[in-house]
């Protein structure tokens, strides 16, 4: 296993790789380099330096995952690595406390007028009158987005005895409750707080969230703190209240440009500005590297990350009871694939009895998916780019759930509709995959190895033909089972033998007097 570290990371996590696999550590690397080299490797670490690009995505044949120590994943081509397989991941909790941190010196250094104090000083003046501050004891904290960081910026502040006021409209009511904060809408918190702090995504609702109309609202001495995006507040806006005092000053560690060059806003001496360090600490840096690492480290053992941004993630709990079906599922997808005539249009997956009260059926069908697609497509597929090829190849997925489970504690029902043909399998675990029913037909089948499926009119000595013509070939049946619906009516056959039938020997058993299909499987 070869992993490349392509930008520099702290050592403790190289240290880590290496207990695992071969690092290659080339902080240096051009893109030219990273071309002609990629496909020798399993993961790849960078930070912000070097581009993953779709063309890098393209020629990495082994690559599984890609590993960004940091937050975002800007420089990386998540969408090229979906279509590939390739899992990225990042480390989004590694700099909570250092950006909750610096957001405190922000609002400290605001409030205190620390910057230009020092400026002056520095100017060789001592202008004590100057730098009247204020305190933070029992003033309001509005906090805009209460995530990972918000949440860290909020107990912080309450050890400097202030009250928290949250607008998260995608926060629970309850959590917000544990964490001992006030929920308010965006006007409410603007108008009450004496100190906003802005920890939000940056994303087209939140593009400007902060303009003129919102910071008119706010107290004419407020402070506003934004170390989450540039772009979430409106610079211009922002000009205009701090300097016409509609605002009482502003801290900025993120810009809408970055660098902002040669800004209006370097006018001001109400406002502090960082060149977007909020996450930079060592710290959070050898936390980064700890955290992929050990990501890259479970994707190489073959377990799952935590930190997926192109797959749903499931708690390891979770995980435990759905993992069984996981090989279930993709005995399903490839069986009802290989069983169906024509090209499929819809796949449906019905999931039955206690299995329907698990969250997370996602990952199941998205191996049901990866079962169905790996038979008819050279290229792998894996959970993490089969719904993007079942959507590349039209098929549409839906899910169910329903309790009935027929008597088993839970099953997994799946179906394949073409044009003109459908086929459905049903399927549970009996400490391994079994299949309980084949279209309208209860069987009893393991599905693995060399399996045989023929539909036929139930009439004496059916069976019997088609027995012997695989005898005649020299075909060996290790199993059978056949099921009708009525007698006389249509029967299915289902036989696990010792090889694979070839297509001639398939062609003359579907020929055969009263078998209407034959399908080879291979499970
Ligand atoms: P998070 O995902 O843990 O939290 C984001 C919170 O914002 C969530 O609770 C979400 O419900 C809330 N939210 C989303 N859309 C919202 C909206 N329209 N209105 C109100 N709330 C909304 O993220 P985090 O790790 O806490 O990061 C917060 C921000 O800090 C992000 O923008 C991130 O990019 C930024 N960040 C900046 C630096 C830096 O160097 N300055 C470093 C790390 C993170």
């Amino acid at each position: 296993m070869k992993v490349i570290v392509a930008d520099s990371i702290n050592q403790k996590g190289i240290d880590n790789l290496k207990e695992v696999a071969e690092v290659v550590v080339d902080t240096d690397i051009t893109p030219e380099e990273l071309l002609n080299t990629i496909s020798e490797y399993e993961a790849i670490i960078v930070r912000s330096r070097t581009k993953v690009t779709r063309e890098v995505i393209e020629k990495a044949d082994k690559l599984k995952i890609i590993a960004r120590a940091g937050v975002g994943v800007d420089n990386v081509d998540v969408e090229a690595a979906t279509e590939k397989g390739i899992m990225v991941v990042n480390a989004p909790e590694s700099t909570s406390i250092t950006v909750a941190e610096h957001t405190m010196g922000m609002m400290l250094t605001s409030a205190r007028k620390i910057a230009i104090a020092d400026k002056s000083v520095k100017e060789d003046k001592w202008e004590k009158s100057r730098f009247m501050g204020v305190e933070l004891r029992n003033k309001t904290l509005g906090v805009v987005g209460m995530g990972r960081i918000g949440s860290q910026v909020v107990s912080r502040c309450k050890a400097f005895e202030m009250d928290a006021i949250v607008y998260d409209p995608y926060l629970p009511k309850e959590i917000a409750k544990q964490m001992g904060v006030e929920l308010a809408d965006l006007e409410t918190v603007l108008k009450k707080a004496d100190f906003i702090t802005i920890h939000v995504p940056l994303t087209p609702e939140t593009k400007h969230l902060i303009s003129k109309k919102e910071l008119d609202i706010m107290k004419d001495d407020a402070f506003i703190v934004n170390c989450a995006r540039g772009g979430i507040i409106d610079e211009d806006a922002l000009y205009d209240a701090l300097s016409n005092d509609k605002l009482g000053g502003a801290a900025l560690d993120v810009y809408e440009e970055e660098p902002p060059k040669m800004s209006k806003l370097f006018e001001l001496d109400n406002i502090v500005l960082t060149p977007h360090i909020a996450a930079s600490t060592k710290e959070a840096q050898r936390d980064a590297a700890i955290i992929v690492a050990n990501e890259v480290i479970e994707v190489l053992n073959g377990r799952a990350p935590k930190n997926v941004l192109n797959m749903p993630v499931v708690d390891s709990k979770t995980y435990e009871e759905i993992k069984p079906y996981v090989a279930l599922c993709k005995k399903l997808g490839s069986f009802v694939s290989q069983s169906i005539n024509g090209q499929i249009k819809e796949i449906e997956v019905v999931y039955c009895g206690e299995l329907s009260e698990i969250p997370h059926h996602d990952i199941l069908t998205r191996t049901v998916l990866q079962g169905a697609l790996n038979h008819v497509l050279i290229d792998p597929v894996n959970m993490i780019n089969a719904p993007t090829i079942a959507q590349e190849r039209g098929i549409s997925i839906t899910e169910g759930k329903t309790c009935d489970s027929k008597g088993y504690d839970s099953s997994v029902k799946v179906k394949a509709i073409t044009d003109d043909d459908e086929f459905s399998v049903e399927g549970t675990d009996l400490y391994e995959p079994a299949i309980i029913k084949i279209n309208d037909y209860w069987v009893d089948v393991k599905p693995e190895g060399h399996m045989f499926i023929s539909k036929y009119n139930d009439i004496p000595g059916a069976i019997g033909t088609i027995g012997t013509k695989l005898g005649e070939k020299n075909i060996n049946i290790g199993t059978m089972q056949v099921g009708r619906d009525i007698a006389g009516g249509n029967a299915i056959m289902i036989l696990t033998v010792d090889q694979k039938i070839p297509d001639d020997v398939m062609e003359e058993v579907k020929s055969l007097e009263n078998v209407f299909d034959a399908v080879g499987l291979e499970l």
